[in-house]
């Protein structure tokens, strides 16, 4: 009986899947086209691949639970998809599994969506999210109003960032062949990774000529965010901001314990100016990614009374 769980499983994925490859083709070529065309494609683009993107991660979440999918699904359906053997007979499943056929209940978010999706890939979160929170910004305009500009290096990490999440989705037996990249598609990616290296170099000179001017040694900047951890600037030696995720954890075999860990994805110096949007830029420029916070886990705990 627990097919007509699995069975319904598959198709909510497999339609998620397909509707996201729909979504991204359309994108891509838009992308592709606003090279020639930019004012004409770009909003088109960004359009598309933000929906691609919202959906390939439903699909994701969908091929492990789809109960991961929702947002506030009723007792009764969550009962139908977790424990159907265990219902009696008289339940009256067939209301729920055509709710959720027909597409009666409400999913989640663009952001809870990446928040879900890094659950089973930490891996992606450092060199995905500062692309993924752009998008999250600027999706709707590009959606239901007319967006006012762009930059093309930003619609450059949206295709990115599109790309990297088709092809972890594509690792998996469920999408193994629901898309092939393009020669389109590999070219861009690599031209991609060799603009950054080119543009960390820009950005690291365009600051050094900055920090020359700049008359004081250093400046000190406070902080109070888990979300935000102060280091010092690779150019200038001023306190700069590093934008990310405070992680505790649990460690089997070392001591300590308890470990509380910063895991950086974007810099910005407000003194020499110096901007790295992903974790690959930072390590261009020389920057740790992954900074130790163990000395502050009173202070977690204290927050987050569960620990
Ligand atoms: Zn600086």
């Amino acid at each position: 009986m627990t097919n007509i769980v699995q069975s319904l499983r598959k198709h909510v994925q497999s339609e998620f899947a397909q509707s996201a490859v729909g979504y991204l083709r359309i994108g891509l070529r838009s992308f592709f086209e606003s090279n020639s065309w930019p004012y004409l494609s770009a909003q088109a683009a960004l359009g598309n691949l933000g929906i691609a993107v919202e959906l390939m991660l439903k699909s994701f979440l969908a091929a492990r639970d789809i109960q991961l999918i929702y947002k506030n699904l009723p007792f009764e359906a969550q009962a139908f998809l977790s424990a159907f053997k265990d219902l009696p007979p008289s339940f009256p499943w067939r209301t729920f599994e055509i709710a959720i056929r027909s597409g009666r209940y409400e999913t989640i978010g663009f952001d809870e969506s990446r928040a879900r999706f890094y659950v089973f890939v930490p891996e992606l979160k450092q060199s995905l999210e500062s692309h993924l929170r752009f998008l999250s910004q600027h999706r709707n305009a590009a959606v239901h109003s007319v967006f006012p500009s762009f930059q093309r290096f930003e619609l450059e990490k949206v295709a990115f960032a599109a790309l990297t999440i088709v092809q972890c989705l594509m690792k998996s037996e469920q999408f193994r062949y629901t898309y092939v990249l393009t020669d389109e598609d590999r070219k861009f990616l690599d031209q991609f990774r060799a603009d950054r290296i080119d543009r960390v170099k820009r950005a690291v000179e365009k600051s050094k000529k900055h920090a020359a001017t700049i008359e004081h040694t250093s400046s000190c900047i406070s902080v109070d965010e888990w979300g935000l951890y102060v280091t010092e600037c690779p150019i200038c030696g001023c306190d700069g901001i590093l934008y990310g995720d405070t992680e505790h954890g649990f460690n089997e075999d070392n001591e300590p314990f308890e470990s509380l860990d910063f895991f950086a994805y974007e810099f910005h110096c407000d003194e020499c100016g110096l901007a790295l949007e992903d974790n690959e830029e930072l390590r261009l420029a020389g920057m740790e990614t992954c900074f130790d916070r163990t000395g502050e886990l009173n202070k977690w705990r204290a927050q987050f009374a569960e620990f």
